[in-house]
């Protein structure tokens, strides 16, 4: 992976080339940002760099033997961890990050932006949980105990760390205090809310910004993308999740579903008509949790450019166009006055959902508390 083949984050880019090329470059460090907002294709990019033997001021070369290895993530200086749960196939056995290594390398160069809920259903296994589990901090402990085979650095990424269960996290703390020169901890997260206090104080932060639709826009017309307008729609809906655009874009009838689901609900909150609440619960709860979350996340993209429609209706917006009746209704009833309480809503029932929250009581309270916010701006009319 190269820096070019990620996304946006040019400020982030910068301040990571600069720590290899002042040889500052810290053993512990964790990027942390949004779903989709690229920060595995970001670590790997940064192990590549690290690694290349002929690296110039913005790219590793591509071609030095390092690169070669790591253009296909095999080099043995890289070392894979990541969320996984039991398949059939290690029933009632342990296992860690390096019995799943070989179909990770495979998911994640077929689309290294994947979200958890992607790689879970690449395995088969789309309705357990990822864990990342004390096994694997085993492997690591142990490959650390060997000399690197030949890099100036030794990598080990760490994707989605906050899937670290206790045990796992408590038995890398020592490592992390003193680890072996030359070895670089790349940890990337969505939220370091419920990561241990201890892990965080011993690695450097930075921070991903969310992809503005017009990166994603670009991203998905570099992807091969060729529907300019398809692009902008798959980019709104995605909400700066640039994996989730792109599979928007190859699976356009999922966009017309989504926006479907979403008038759907808006209209049955706004008039409160509980048997299309009760049909829409129904198919929610059917959804699996992360499709439960990123359908939250895009009624919140889709409420946001209802209230960009209000504030500037001129402006072209893709949603706008194909939509126009409902967004001219509907944008009535959307301001920034009820527009914070809507997204705090949404991202509390998000954040419930993660906790497994009930999802029909969830999907009903939720409705209810939509309905309250879109009536509160009714009123003041
Ligand atoms: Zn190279």
């Amino acid at each position: 992976m190269f820096f070019r083949d990620v996304i946006g984050q040019e400020r982030l880019k910068q301040k990571l080339r600069e720590s290899v090329l002042n040889k500052r470059v810290a053993h512990a460090q964790m990027l942390v940002g949004p779903t989709g907002a690229g920060s595995l294709p970001l670590a790997l990019a940064y192990a590549q760099y690290l690694a290349c033997t002929d690296r110039s001021e913005v790219e590793s070369c591509g071609v030095c033997s390092s690169c070669r290895r790591y253009h296909l993530l095999e080099h043995p200086d890289l070392q894979l961890i990541f969320p996984k749960n039991r398949t059939g196939d290690n029933e009632g056995q342990k296992f860690s990050s390096k019995d799943f290594v070989i179909r990770f390398r495979e998911a994640v160069l077929e689309d290294p932006y994947l979200s958890l809920q992607q790689w879970l259903s690449f395995l088969g296994i789309e309705n357990k949980q990822g864990a990342i589990n004390v096994e694997d901090s085993a492997e690591i402990l142990h490959n650390l105990s060997y000399k690197a085979y030949e890099a100036e650095y030794r990598v080990i990424v760490v994707w989605l760390s906050e899937k670290m269960n206790t045990e796992a996290a408590n038995k890398l703390l020592k490592v992390l205090e003193e680890p072996p020169v030359r070895t670089v901890f790349l940890f990337t997260s969505e939220s370091t809310e419920n990561m241990l206090a201890t892990i965080l104080s011993r690695v450097q932060t930075h921070r991903l910004e969310r992809l503005s639709d017009a990166e994603i826009v670009q991203g998905l017309i570099a992807d091969g993308g060729s529907d300019e307008s398809q692009a902008a729609l798959a980019a709104q809906l995605a909400d700066g999740d640039f994996g989730l655009a792109r599979q928007f874009m190859h699976d356009p009838e999922s966009i017309s579903a989504t926006v479907n689901f979403f008038i759907g609900w808006m209209r049955a909150c706004f008039t409160m008509k509980m048997d299309t609440i009760s049909v829409l619960m129904d198919e929610f709860q059917k959804m699996g949790r992360e499709r439960q979350k990123d359908l939250l996340a895009q009624a919140a993209g889709l409420l946001r450019n209802v209230l960009l429609y209000r504030m500037a209706p001129d402006a072209h917006q893709p949603m706008i166009r194909q939509q126009m009746e409902f967004v001219q209704k509907f944008s009535r009833f959307i301001s920034p006055d009820n527009m914070e309480g809507l997204l705090t809503e949404l991202d509390r029932a998000s954040y419930h959902i993660e906790r497994n929250a009930h999802p029909k009581i969830l999907f009903t309270d939720l409705s209810y508390s939509i309905s309250a916010l879109l009536q509160q701006e009714a009123l003041k009319r």
